[in-house]
């Protein structure tokens, strides 16, 4: 009987949990209670992923460290899921020396195989401000619908995708001053040279794992559009440090060590989390996530594992849930669209009777 591997998508620390976001645990907290009971060996981990822009960004507004901040909201999603009744094995966060260390050895790795190159790039810096600012970060008029205000990754009007340098009159979405284009380096994973081995892996895992329909179609697809590389560096200070000559003051790009998070957390719950994560032949990986998030789950860990040509126990079965519409609207926090795991609570109805109606939807 092989061991069962447990997880579901680690939620951004600033976000409070929506009724959306609890279907995937929910899900996946069924699954193991099940698994527990049908005596397998059963290990379920999730917790909070907290590097990354927006929370350095949030951090500086209101004038606390990023390590403040995310113990902040740490606190609130571990009550969220503890009246939830979400059996985690080990709920844990990323911000911890295991998921540095285990982070740089996976890059580490993945450079002594060849598949990490460097590029120079032209990114827009804020003199004011003394940072790079990520796209999300700029503002400017949609040189597609003219709407001022479009944010540097996408036009919220049009909803067309941007690059921030496409902006007229770009400004500095924290300070309001002009930002100016500026050579930086960044190192990125060379996905299309991973790519026979993703293909390799990913016919075999598909079929045996029995993977959701969606996410057969969406990594088809994903993968006949053709891969690109994909930088993994950011001019950041909250996350980790990149260990390579050139780039001390850069961090890794959240979504790379991300789902790193999976690994590094059983490490925080016990030291022979290698029993786990680098045994294929005795365990099986199941992994619940949101539809939008399936690529990153079939192909863009699965290469960052694949490419370090070490041995990982990799996705054996994907649920992946449409997304949970609130009366025909998306979930939307900042829209105030939807029912927050806060919400929920409050309302004083008891947890059984969401997780009934959660599982129905
Ligand atoms: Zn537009
Ligand atoms: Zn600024």
């Amino acid at each position: 009987m092989k061991k069962k591997l447990i997880t579901s998508a680690l939620p951004y620390v600033n976000n409070i949990p929506h009724l959306g976001n609890l279907i995937q645990v929910l899900s996946a907290d069924v699954f193991a209670r099940y698994c527990r009971l049908a005596g397998y060996e059963t290990l379920y981990v999730c917790g909070t992923d907290e590097y990354g822009t927006a929370t350095e960004t949030r951090a500086l507004e209101e004038g606390i460290t990023p390590k403040e901040l995310c113990d902040r909201y740490h606190a609130i999603h571990t009550d969220i899921y503890e009246w939830f009744n979400i059996s985690f094995d080990k709920w844990g966060r990323t911000s911890t020396p295991e998921h540095t260390q285990i982070t740089q050895g996976i890059f580490k790795k993945l450079d002594e195989a060849g598949y990490i190159n460097e590029r120079t790039i032209e990114q827009l810096y804020c003199e004011s401000c003394s940072r790079f600012l990520a796209d999300r970060y700029v503002r400017g008029i949609c040189p597609h619908c003219g709407y001022d205000g479009a944010r540097g990754d996408q036009c919220e009007d049009c909803g067309k995708l941007l690059d921030p340098t496409e902006l007229k009159e770009p400004k500095c979405d924290t300070c309001g001053k002009k930002p100016v284009a500026r050579k930086t380096d960044h190192l990125y994973i060379d996905l299309p040279a991973i790519l026979p081995k993703l293909e390799a892996w990913r016919k075999s895992a598909a079929e045996e794992g029995h993977w959701a329909n969606n996410a057969v179609k969406m990594t088809e697809a994903w993968i006949r559009d053709g891969l690109r590389e994909r930088g993994i560096t950011r001019d950041l200070k909250w996350g980790i440090p990149v260990p390579k000559e050139g780039y001390e003051n850069k961090v890794f790009y959240v979504w790379f060590d991300a789902p790193i998070g999976y690994i590094s957390i059983t490490a925080t719950h016990t030291s022979e989390w290698e029993k786990w994560w680098r045994n294929p032949e005795e365990v099986e990986l199941f992994q619940f996530v949101g539809k939008d998030n399936i690529p990153f789950h079939t192909v863009i860990f699965p290469s960052s594992l694949l490419g370090t040509g070490e041995k990982w126990t990799t996705l054996h079965n994907m649920s992946s849930t449409e997304y949970l519409n609130y009366e025909s609207g998306k979930f939307s926090k900042s829209m105030g669209v939807g029912v927050f795991g806060s919400d929920a609570r409050d309302t004083g109805i008891p947890a059984d009777v969401w997780r009934k109606l959660d599982a129905r939807e």
